[in-house]
């Protein structure tokens, strides 16, 4: 067994030797802005993250902290706007029009422009998703600004600057980013990177509405119908409790099988490190890490992986970590709370027939809770 050590190294706070004098406009541009990301009348967890994180920024600069919800007009943007209060927002931004109601880049983007045009906000964060990194990337090329993607650290530097800390050099480096000459300051930051912040019903507060001036004629993209994608709805790892993994330790995609039927007996979602999806071993959405999901279940169990950096940072939020590796000195052991110095092909049978063994379906549902 290893201890834990989560001295991952951290960029020093501040911006020492880059000190610059902001522009005077900069003023006015004031409070923080997050997208509330509504897709098909679901809003996506990240956005509550989001929340949590931008509440943090709003205090530390004395601000209000907003949600923009983007949707058809009716009943759909409702549940959206009363979570963005329930999840801390102090007022939210909301524009509504028929042709909001599937996502499209280029009335979002407009919809998102007119608003910070208009209203002005410092600070602009969205999640890294499909949709907000499509979203992202349109607005802060459309307003000239900079845009930090795929952020692992949010803070605020002393002259009230956004520092957006995300890994560099394949991950085995942090670095801090700073939009020095441009407002707002963007941020993505991809699912379950951050902590999901206490849910507290309150009357809603301030709701500031915004007109839409596009039509529909000018819009290319034309939604035609919606085809369900059978492997990404399997795959639910980055909100599962539980999660088994296989690395190339594992030896072959035969072998995987076994990291299935443990998860399977414990009722995890299971997944992989990137070298089995570049084997075709896995499909691309079981892939955990920076380039994969990020993960934060009350159990991971590791079976061949050697703990890169890049598999670390999309695993570190787990409550436990448990490894098995042949090498008792494979880095997964340096951040594991728990090594199991072994052959991973030999042990997960036996692990999956103990628990099937001993775990009623009645105590399966009491271990993910
Ligand atoms: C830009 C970039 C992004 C990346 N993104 C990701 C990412 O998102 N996710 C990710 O996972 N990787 C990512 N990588 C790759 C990463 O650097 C590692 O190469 C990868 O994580 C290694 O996968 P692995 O641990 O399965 O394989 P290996 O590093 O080959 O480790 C296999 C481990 O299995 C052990 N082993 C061997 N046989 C057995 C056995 N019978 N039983 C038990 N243990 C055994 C070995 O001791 C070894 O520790 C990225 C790399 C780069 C450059």
């Amino acid at each position: 067994m290893s201890t834990v050590n989560r001295e991952t190294p951290r960029p020093a706070a501040g911006r020492a030797g880059i000190k610059k004098e902001l522009p005077a406009h900069f003023k006015d541009y004031r409070h923080v802005w997050v997208f509330i990301e509504l897709e098909r009348g679901q809003v996506h967890p990240v956005s509550f993250e989001l929340l949590g994180e931008g509440r943090k920024l709003a205090d530390k600069l004395g601000v209000e902290l907003a949600g923009v919800v983007i949707g058809p007009p009716g009943e759909a943007t409702r549940p959206a706007v009363a979570d963005a209060f329930a999840y801390g927002a102090d007022l939210v931004y909301i524009v509504e029009a028929p042709l909001l109601a599937d996502y499209r880049n280029e009335p979002f983007t407009k919809a998102m422009t007119d608003l910070v045009v208009t209203h002005k906000p410092e600070i602009l964060l969205l999640g890294a998703t499909t949709l907000g990194r499509d979203l992202a990337g349109s607005v802060a090329t459309t307003l000239l600004t900079g845009l930090t993607a795929d952020c692992t650290e949010l803070d605020v530097d002393t002259d009230g600057s956004l520092a957006a800390t995300r890994p560099t050099f394949g991950g085995s480096l942090l670095c801090t980013i700073y939009t020095l000459n441009y407002r707002p300051q963007m941020a993505t930051v991809r699912p379950r990177v951050m902590p999901m912040p206490q849910r507290t019903d309150r009357p809603a507060g301030r709701v500031i509405r915004h007109k839409l001036s596009v039509p529909e004629d000018e819009i290319v993209t034309k939604v035609l119908g919606f085809l369900p994608d059978s492997q990404s709805a399997n795959a639910n790892l980055a909100y599962a409790d539980v999660v088994v993994a296989g690395g190339l330790g594992l030896g072959s995609a035969e072998n995987l099988q076994l990291v299935k039927n443990l998860a399977r007996a414990i009722g995890a979602e299971h997944g992989c490190s990137r070298p089995l999806v570049q084997k075709g071993w896995m499909s691309a959405d079981r892939q955990i890490g920076q380039t994969g999901k990020t993960i934060r279940p009350k159990l991971y169990i590791a079976a061949g992986i050697s703990g890169a950096i890049q598999h670390r940072v999309g695993v570190e939020g787990a409550d436990l970590i448990v490894a098995i590796n042949t090498d008792p000195n494979a880095p997964i052991f340096d951040f594991a709370h728990l090594g199991i110095v072994t052959d991973a092909i030999r042990f997960l049978p036996a692990l999956t027939e103990a628990f099937t063994r001993r775990l009623s379906p009645h105590n399966r549902d009491k271990l993910a809770s």
